[in-house]
């Protein structure tokens, strides 16, 4: 018997991806899907504690689809900090990370036995990565030219092998372009696709107010997949000049989270007699840091019960001596500013984020 041919689906759990992979399931083609993940989705810290990504498996598991997840994380922070092609509108490298997920695409479809990938691009629909032409350098540079379906928009591309050599009717493709979404939302009633992820939520590198963070993170160095984890919890301090990073838990779940996240060179620090937050300082030893300990100890103490308080005792250790040692301090008054500019508290983001 004639093998099925199979084809591999870029995933994203947003609704054009999951609808080019159900057009292609239709058109009498097995389908797989690939989650590529990255430091900067927001959800990836939960997969050290879930080990999977439940929504997203059930949203495939709907459109009857096999979910493979690959972490591309610390290549693609690579590229994040270096784009060939630059950023959109905020840190956002859309068509440098386009090619590295579709370069990861062609290796897993040439280990798997996959003959063409799948892809839920709308011409049109972003302003950055999905012009012609930028699919165009996206297709080359990937190394990928007539390799990749898209079904939502094939007809207003040139055929690509899948359709050349029959694997796909192109008359059954579709021809969609532009922002408005209409299209594909009478597509999926359709096709029966209920379950999708929001349009345009996961990426933090669109978040003005985390592109920020990152972006003063990137002008002290190279920054590494830990960091930018840390990135997307607590209230983020520095401490100047040398832009020592201070971070301040919210609530039960941040605290438990830095605890484990500390490594040797980092400095934690709580309440001794009053509930409040974890705090850590990242990348100091114990030994040189005396107003800064000071400075991180009064930060942790605003934020604790013991705010109204005149002098508080505040813990600190570090992983290598676990030794507690501890500081009396009063806490940070609220609204004070340090006059001499040593100090400076970024937005924080959203709890969700
Ligand atoms: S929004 Fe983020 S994940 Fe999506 S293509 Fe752009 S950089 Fe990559």
């Amino acid at each position: 018997m004639k093998n099925k041919i199979k084809a591999l689906a870029l995933f994203s759990g947003g609704l054009d991806s999951v609808l080019a992979a159900r057009i292609v399931v239709e058109l009498g083609v097995d389908v797989e899907a690939v989650y590529f993940v990255n430091a900067f989705l927001q959800g990836y810290r939960d997969r050290a504690t879930m080990g999977s990504y439940p929504v997203l498996a059930e949203i495939a598991r709907e459109a009857g689809i096999r979910l493979h997840v690959v972490d591309i994380a610390r290549a693609h922070l690579q590229i994040v900090q270096s784009p060939k092609y630059g950023y959109g509108e905020h840190m956002n490298p859309c068509i440098d990370c386009r090619i590295i997920m579709l370069k990861q695409a062609k290796e897993f479809m040439q280990k798997n036995g996959f003959s063409f990938i799948v892809s839920g691009e709308v011409l049109g629909q972003r302003p950055m990565s999905q012009r012609r032409e930028a699919l165009n350098i996206i297709d080359r540079d990937a190394d990928c030219k007539g390799l990749i379906l898209r079904p939502l928009c094939a007809k207003l591309l040139k055929p690509t092998s899948a359709e050349e050599k029959g694997w796909v009717d192109r008359e059954k493709l579709c021809s969609f372009s532009g922002r408005s979404r209409k299209p594909q939302l009478v597509l999926a009633q359709e096709l029966g696709v209920k379950k999708h992820l929001a349009p345009a939520g996961g990426c933090l590198l669109t978040d003005p107010a985390f592109a920020r963070k990152f972006r003063n993170l990137c002008g002290l160095g190279k920054v590494d997949v830990r960091q930018v984890q840390l990135l997307k919890i607590g209230r983020h301090f520095y401490f100047s000049p040398a832009g020592i990073r201070i971070i301040v838990g919210r609530d039960e779940q941040e605290n438990s989270y830095l605890e484990k996240a500390a490594s040797a060179q980092d400095t934690l620090m709580k309440m001794g007699d009053f509930s409040g937050p974890l705090t850590i300082i990242l990348g100091n030893g114990l030994g040189e840091m005396g107003k800064l300990l000071e400075v991180a100890a009064r930060i942790t103490a605003r934020y604790s019960k013991g705010k109204e308080e005149k002098l508080v005792r505040v813990e600190y250790w570090n992983k290598r001596e676990e030794k507690r040692h501890s500081l009396f301090v009063q806490p940070t008054l609220p609204g004070e500013s340090r006059a001499d500019g040593s100090l400076r508290l970024e937005d924080s983001l959203a709890k969700s984020a």
